[in-house]
């Protein structure tokens, strides 16, 4: 079985991000780190899973500039064998991206694609759905268990939904996007850090995938930061006129109760 997952180099969850002055469509990247999207993590564990069980044969594929090889390093590090690096610096979209990633994978022979349910910076959660429609696929979307029945011809998986969970099958090919909860991800070691460093990439530029593109769909207008927080509150007195003080706050001011 040939399992593919595609994963995407996100600033790190503890990042500061600021928007750039002068192009307010754009983060500073120059001060913040990034790591693999972590939902793309649960999708990795989840292709390294199944190839245990079936003896599979794992592929993670990125698309993005030369830092995002780091992301691909990581996912080797987990225990996947093979990595494709697509180096893309141009002006994208979900959109493009799905396109870049579909002419990748056409010809590959993947059973199953697996990709997180959204990439937490941009989170626009389509790039998995796009690919899907442009390779002709199933989708499966944020799915919190994955079986492969029928002899390796589909999928069965869980769906958290409101009140209990939707269990739904879907023919193999599919392409299945990954949920917290789904699976617990590896930690690699020194040792698996250091023999995915010194793995071969298989690179391509995304130029030579782009015939036939009609261009990005969505542009971004402009990032803006939240308001920042008012100063809190303390309450003084003790804790009967402290917890009088903040029920009325609650009531009359915040309106919660
Ligand atoms: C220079 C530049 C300009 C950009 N301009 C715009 C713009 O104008 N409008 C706009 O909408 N976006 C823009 N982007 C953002 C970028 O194109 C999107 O972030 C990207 O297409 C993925 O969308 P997403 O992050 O919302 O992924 P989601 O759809 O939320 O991701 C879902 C899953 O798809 C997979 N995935 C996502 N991205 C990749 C990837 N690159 N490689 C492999 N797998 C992936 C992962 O498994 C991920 O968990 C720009 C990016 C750059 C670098």
């Amino acid at each position: 079985m040939k399992i593919c997952v595609i994963v995407k180099r996100v600033p790190d969850t503890e990042a500061n991000i600021k928007i750039r002055t002068d192009k307010p469509d754009r983060i500073d990247e120059s001060e913040i780190s990034f790591i693999i999207n972590p939902y793309d993590e649960f999708a990795v564990e989840e292709a390294l899973k199944i190839a245990d069980e079936k003896d599979g044969e794992t592929t993670v594929i990125t698309v993005g500039s030369k830092e995002s090889e780091a992301v691909l390093r990581h996912a080797l590090a987990m225990g996947i064998e093979n990595a494709v690096h697509v180096t893309d610096n141009e002006e994208s979209d979900p959109f493009r991206t799905a396109f870049l990633l579909g002419k990748v994978i056409n010809d590959k022979g993947f059973d199953l694609i697996l990709c997180g349910k959204a990439a937490i910076d941009d989170d626009t959660a389509g790039v998995g759905s796009m690919l899907a429609e442009n390779l002709g696929l199933a989708q499966v979307l944020v799915v919190t268990k994955v079986e492969i029945a029928g002899d390796g011809k589909k999928v069965v998986c869980h769906r958290d939904i409101e009140g209990g969970t939707m269990v739904v099958e879907a023919p193999l090919p599919a392409v299945i996007s990954c949920q917290k909860g789904l699976n617990e991800p590896r930690l690699p070691t020194i040792i698996d850090i250091k023999r995915a460093n010194k793995k071969a990439l298989e690179t391509f530029d995304s130029k030579s995938y782009l015939e036939g593109f009609s261009g990005p769909r969505v542009k971004i207008g402009k990032f803006t930061s939240p308001p920042p927080r008012p100063v809190g509150k303390v309450l003084k007195g003790d804790s009967g006129t402290a917890a009088k003080e903040l029920a009325k706050l609650l009531r009359e001011e915040a309106k919660v109760i």
